[in-house]
């Protein structure tokens, strides 16, 4: 099979409509998009690199739905609608059913949220992935990182902390093992591997949310993005902090360490005025998704949490870097 037999036989679906913002999709030198009148192209890349991002023997088609999913998160998380992606390759070998596996994933998820792939590059390589997806909003009603005010209540959406132990099983950290025994249950495998994307979320929260970004990195480290791109500060409240039924056996201190700062959960943090308590719920509501309100946007700088007892404690905003590990 070469190149072009590849690219036709797993990613060119020339039988399925495309929504009117795409002119053209795969197949000619460019893809052309036409955003509805009166919004703005969202633009976003993830690259997923084996080794790094993904073991090497995940299933091909979990590989295609996360690659899918960390690349939706980023337009939920700004509060745009999906119009279309592209999907560049690098394979060490033709695998057809590798690539039937991974395509199926890929498409599941895309479809489901109406997100076409309308171009692409297909090369020979170490295998790496890096998906770029458009969508559109109107560009006053993006949901910035710079956007939080003092006073804003902070929320967070689902079970950040999951994927964590999750990951720490697959390790083989002593401590999730003797936590999980020798199965991993299937929920918090797919809160690893199959992350589903806020994206019904992120557009009921426009006009509603002020600031807002999906969690990749932990929760205390990617909180720090929207404070120092705000010039604002935060606390959270321990106690509100949701409480996976999934760790609620960890010590505290385990516990604590895997909800702030545990990476690939792919829930949305955001803020919001206190005037609009009523309507996060509502956005909450309609979108079908948990939301925790957990803490607040303070005036003075740095994160601190704040326990039961109303005692504050400075927060390490580290999250995960790839240059610094
Ligand atoms: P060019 O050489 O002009 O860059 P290519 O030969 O790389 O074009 O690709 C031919 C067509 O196939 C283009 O429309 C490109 O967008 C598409 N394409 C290539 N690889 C992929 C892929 N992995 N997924 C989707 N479309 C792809
Ligand atoms: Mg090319």
């Amino acid at each position: 099979m070469g190149e072009f037999e590849l690219i036709r036989r797993h990613f060119q679906r020339p039988d399925r409509a495309l929504p009117p913002q795409v002119l053209l999709g795969v197949g000619d030198d460019c893809a052309l998009l036409q955003p509805t009148p009166g919004h703005t192209l969202a633009i976003s890349s993830d690259m997923l690199v084996e080794g790094r991002h993904f073991f090497a023997d995940v299933a091909p088609h979990t590989l295609g739905h996360k690659a899918m999913a960390v690349n939706l998160s980023d337009l939920a998380a700004m509060g745009a609608k999906p119009l279309g992606f592209t999907l560049a390759l690098a394979l060490p070998h033709a695998d057809e059913q590798w690539l039937t596996g991974f395509a199926q994933g890929l498409f599941a998820l895309a479809d489901a949220h109406a997100c076409p792939l309308v171009g692409g590059d297909t090369t020979r390589g170490p295998l790496n992935l890096c998906i770029t997806v458009f969508g559109e909003l109107r560009p006053g009603e993006a949901l910035r990182r710079s956007a939080a005010r003092p006073g804003d209540d902070l929320y967070v959406s689902g079970q950040p902390g999951e994927a964590r132990l999750a990951l720490e099983w697959l390790m083989g950290a002593p401590w999730a093992c003797s936590q999980l025994g020798n199965h991993l249950p299937a929920a918090l495998r797919s809160r690893l591997e199959c992350p589903l994307p806020r994206l019904a979320l992120g557009q009921a929260l426009v006009g509603v949310a002020h600031a807002a970004l999906d969690l990749s990195d932990g929760l205390a480290g990617d909180l720090g993005h929207i404070l120092s791109a705000s010039g604002v500060g935060a606390h959270i409240d321990i106690a509100a902090l949701p409480r996976s039924p999934a760790l609620t056996a960890l010590p505290e201190a385990r516990w604590r360490d895997c909800v702030l700062c545990g990476g690939d959960d792919y829930e949305l943090l955001f803020t919001a005025p206190v005037g609009a308590r009523g309507a996060v719920t509502t956005a909450a509501q309609r979108s079908q998704t948990p939301v925790h309100r957990i803490g607040r946007i303070t005036a003075e700088p740095g994160l601190f949490t704040r326990d039961a007892q109303g005692r504050t404690e400075p927060l390490q905003a580290q999250g995960f870097d790839h240059f610094k590990r």
